[in-house]
C-alpha cells in the first residue's frame, strides 16, 4: 500500500475535499465531496482510480451535498460511511443551499462509531488506515479521521489554521467544542498534519501554541 492524500476546494464556501488514495491498489476514498464534485470524477478517471468509499466528517450541506451527484457519476456503488447522528442532520436538511438545490442524502452503507478502525474495505482491522475520533462541538456526530500512515487527520470542521468550527447552528456547543479538540486533536502526535474542511492545513503542534481559542 502506497497512501496518498489531496485536498481539493469545492463548492460555494470552498468546502476541501479530501481524497486517501492507494497508489498501489488505485483505491481511493472521497472525504466530504461537498457540491460540485467533478474535479474529483476527473480526477479518478484521469488517475484509473475507483472512488470505492465516501466518508462524511459531519452533516453541514457543504460538506455533504455532492454525494447524490458523486454517486450517479461512478460506475461502481461506493460504501458510504457517516456517524448516525450526522446521517440524522442531513435528513433534516432543506431543498436549497447557497443557490444550489439540495438533493437528499443517500442511505449510508453503515453508521461510523467512536474507535473504528477503517480500511479501503471498509471497516477491517487488517487493511486498517483510519482511526475514527468523535469530536462533537461544531455539529452534533463530527468525527475527525486520523491516518497515521500518512501523519494526516481529516478534521472537517473541529479546528482551523488558528481559528475552531463555529458552535452557533443547531447542536453547537462550544465548551464541548474546545474539550473535543483538546481531547480528540491535541492527543495525536504533535507533527500530524490536519486537514481542515476549509481553509489551509496546520499542524497540532502549532494549534497548541498559537489557536487563540485553545490558549
Ligand atoms: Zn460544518
Amino acid at each position: 500500500m502506497k497512501l496518498l492524500m489531496m485536498q481539493k476546494a469545492l463548492g460555494p464556501l470552498q468546502t476541501n475535499a479530501i481524497v486517501i488514495y492507494d497508489e498501489d491498489s488505485k483505491q481511493a476514498i472521497a472525504i466530504d465531496p461537498s457540491f460540485q464534485p467533478e474535479p474529483l470524477i476527473e480526477w479518478a478517471e484521469q488517475e484509473g482510480a475507483t472512488i470505492s468509499q465516501i466518508w462524511i466528517t459531519h452533516g453541514h450541506p457543504d460538506h455533504t451535498g455532492g454525494v447524490p451527484a458523486l454517486l450517479r457519476a461512478l460506475s461502481n456503488s461506493p460504501q458510504i460511511l457517516i456517524s448516525q447522528e450526522a446521517y440524522e442532520m442531513t435528513q433534516r436538511q432543506g431543498k436549497a443551499f447557497y443557490g444550489l438545490a439540495l438533493e437528499p442524502f443517500p442511505e449510508p452503507s453503515r453508521f461510523i462509531e467512536h474507535g473504528d478502525k477503517l480500511g479501503f474495505s471498509g471497516v477491517d482491522e487488517e487493511d486498517f488506515i483510519a482511526e475514527v475520533r468523535f469530536a462533537p462541538g461544531h455539529a452534533p456526530g463530527s468525527v475527525v479521521f486520523y491516518v497515521p500512515e500518512t501523519g494526516m487527520a481529516v478534521v472537517g470542521d473541529v479546528i482551523f489554521l488558528e481559528g475552531i468550527g463555529r458552535w452557533d447552528f443547531e447542536g453547537g456547543d462550544l465548551a464541548l467544542l474546545r474539550k473535543s479538540i483538546r481531547e480528540q486533536v491535541f492527543t495525536l502526535p504533535d507533527e500530524t498534519v490536519l486537514l481542515p474542511g476549509h481553509g489551509p492545513a496546520t499542524s497540532v503542534a502549532w494549534e497548541k501554541a498559537h489557536n487563540p481559542y485553545m490558549q
